[in-house]
């Protein structure tokens, strides 16, 4: 069913607690959670514990819960104290999408150049 946990999702297990995370934020409907591989000084991933792919089909399927996403990514920037920052959704391989579990990147804490790379 849609939504549901997928078995083989990276962050639907980090959702159920098994695969540890440093979770920052928790939400009924989401999870804000430190990127292992951080880009800049404040990178936090928010997600929605629902698993969808992407960033459209969640917004498609539960438009509530995208917009708890974009809140709490919000939340994420000033708790961080990121008053400048950046909220990405990467959506497909070619654009850098690894993890096929919505996620917000909350990038801040450094000065960040556009266009991205
Ligand atoms: P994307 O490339 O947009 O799909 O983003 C996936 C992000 O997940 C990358 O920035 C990874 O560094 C991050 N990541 C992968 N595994 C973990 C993990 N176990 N805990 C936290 N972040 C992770
Ligand atoms: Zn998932």
């Amino acid at each position: 069913m849609a939504g549901e946990a997928q078995d083989d999702c990276l962050f639907c297990k980090i959702v159920a607690g098994d695969v540890p995370a440093t979770v920052v934020r928790e939400t009924e409907t989401t999870v804000a959670f430190r990127d292992i591989n951080p880009q800049a000084p404040t990178h936090v991933l928010v997600i929605p514990k629902a698993h969808y792919p992407d960033a459209a089909s969640l917004a498609a399927a539960e438009p509530a819960i995208a917009a708890d996403v974009l809140r709490e990514a919000g939340e994420v920037a000033a708790q961080e104290k990121a008053e400048s920052h950046r909220i990405v959704f990467n959506t497909g391989t070619g654009a850098g999408q690894t993890v096929f579990h919505t996620h917000a990147h909350v990038l801040g804490g450094r000065g960040l150049q556009w266009p991205p790379g």
